[in-house]
C-alpha cells in the first residue's frame, strides 16, 4: 500500500522542474503532498502538469532564487493556494568547471548567488512562513559531496556548498525551539543534466583522472557501489528528513552517494 505521509502538507522545491528537484517533487506528490515548484525556465509549468497527471496537486512558479522579491512571491503563491508552507527544499543549483587561472569573478559570483544566497533567501522566507503558520516545519538544503571534500576545478562550487552547510547549522540552532528542523543533504554523483555536463567536461577537457577518462569510468573506480545515483535515491532521504520519523534530527549533513565519501 502506498504511504501518504505528507497528505495536506505543502512542499516547495526550488529547481523542481527537472533533475533531482523533480525526483523530490515526484516523491512528495506520490506521498500525498501539495507541491509548488520554483524554477527559472517555463518548463516548470509542464513539470507541475506531469505531477498532476499522476494525481498530484502541483503548480509551477517562475522564480530566480537569487532575486529576493521573486522568492517572496514563490512562498506567497504557496500560502495563497494551499494555506501555508510545511516543507521547503532548497535544491536550485548551478556548477561550472574551470582551472583556477580561467575561473572568472563573474563565475564565482553567479555560483555563490544561486547556490548560497539562493538557499539563504529561501530559508529566510520559509522560516517566516512557518512561523506565521505556527505548526513548525522542515527545511532541507541540497548541498553536495563537495561540501565534504572539494573536488578539483570547482573551488567556487565547493565554497558555495560548504556555505550551505554553514547556513544549515546556524539556522538549525536558531529555530530549534520552534519545531522547525534544518538539515542538509550531500548527493554524490547523481545522473542528471548536471552529471552529463560533468561527463563531457571532466572527461574530455580536463582529463585529470586520466586522458579521456569519462565520469562513467570514474564512478566505477571511485564509488564503492559502482554506480551513479538516481534522483530517487536523493528523494528517499529527503522524504525521510521531512517525515515524523526525523523530528529529532536537526543541523545534520547527510551523504547520499553510494559510499563515495564516508565522513
Ligand atoms: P540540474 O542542472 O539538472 O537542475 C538544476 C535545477 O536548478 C534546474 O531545475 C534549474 O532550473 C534550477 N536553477 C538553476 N538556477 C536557478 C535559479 N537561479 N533560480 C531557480 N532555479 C534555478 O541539476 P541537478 O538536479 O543535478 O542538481 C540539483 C541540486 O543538487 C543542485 O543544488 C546541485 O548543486 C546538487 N547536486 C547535484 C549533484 C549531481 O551529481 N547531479 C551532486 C551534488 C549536488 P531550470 O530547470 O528552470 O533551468
Amino acid at each position: 500500500m502506498q504511504m501518504k505521509r505528507f497528505e495536506d502538507q505543502t512542499v516547495i522545491v526550488t529547481g523542481g522542474a527537472r533533475g533531482i528537484g523533480f525526483a523530490i517533487a515526484e516523491r512528495f506528490a506520490t506521498e500525498g503532498a501539495n507541491l509548488v515548484l520554483g524554477s527559472i525556465e517555463a518548463e516548470v509549468t509542464e513539470a507541475a502538469a506531469r505531477l498532476n497527471e499522476g494525481g498530484g496537486s502541483a503548480f509551477g512558479v517562475l522564480c530566480d532564487v537569487t532575486d529576493k522579491s521573486a522568492v517572496q512571491a514563490l512562498y506567497a503563491a504557496a500560502v495563497d493556494k494551499f494555506g501555508g508552507v510545511d516543507i521547503s527544499v532548497q535544491n536550485a543549483g548551478v556548477i561550472t568547471i574551470a582551472r583556477i587561472e580561467d575561473l572568472s569573478e563573474a563565475e564565482w559570483d553567479a555560483t555563490m548567488a544561486v547556490n548560497t544566497k539562493g538557499a539563504f533567501l529561501c530559508c529566510q522566507e520559509a522560516i517566516a512562513r512557518m512561523r506565521a503558520g505556527g505548526k513548525g516545519g522542515r527545511l532541507i538544503n541540497i548541498a553536495s559531496g563537495q561540501a565534504r571534500d572539494g573536488f578539483i576545478f570547482t573551488p567556487h562550487y565547493a565554497a558555495s556548498k560548504m556555505g550551505v552547510v554553514g547556513i544549515t547549522q546556524s539556522l538549525a540552532k536558531e529555530v530549534a525551539l520552534e519545531a522547525i528542523t534544518v538539515n542538509a543533504v550531500c548527493p554524490g554523483i547523481i545522473r542528471t543534466d548536471m552529471w552529463a555536463y560533468n561527463d563531457r567536461v571532466w572527461g574530455d577537457m580536463l582529463g585529470h583522472y586520466g586522458p579521456g577518462e569519462l565520469m562513467a569510468e570514474w564512478v566505477q573506480n571511485n564509488i564503492p557501489m559502482k554506480r551513479a545515483g538516481e534522483g530517487s535515491d536523493v528523494a528517499g532521504l529527503i522524504a525521510f528528513l521531512a517525515s515524523d520519523d526525523a523530528s529529532y534530527i536537526t543541523g545534520q549533513t547527510i551523504n547520499v552517494d553510494g559510499g563515495l565519501i564516508m565522513s
